[in-house]
């Protein structure tokens, strides 16, 4: 986690990780105003399954 925080610049230190059906969250914590952000780690997985499936199926779909 490299960006400071929105509200005061601050620093963010993780606090939690959770996983719920295959997606990793992430949750930190800024050490100056104790503003809470959560990232959801698994999205990139999941954007590229999605564009590939649509793709193939418009491709062959056609006599
Ligand atoms: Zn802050």
């Amino acid at each position: 986690m490299e960006d400071p925080c929105p509200k005061c610049g601050g620093e963010f230190h993780q606090t939690d990780k959770n996983t719920f059906s295959g997606e990793v969250w992430r949750e930190y914590t800024c050490r100056q105003c104790g503003f809470v952000l959560e990232v959801n780690d698994g999205q990139a997985l999941w954007q590229v399954l999605h564009d590939g499936t649509q793709k193939d199926r418009d491709e062959q779909g056609k006599p």
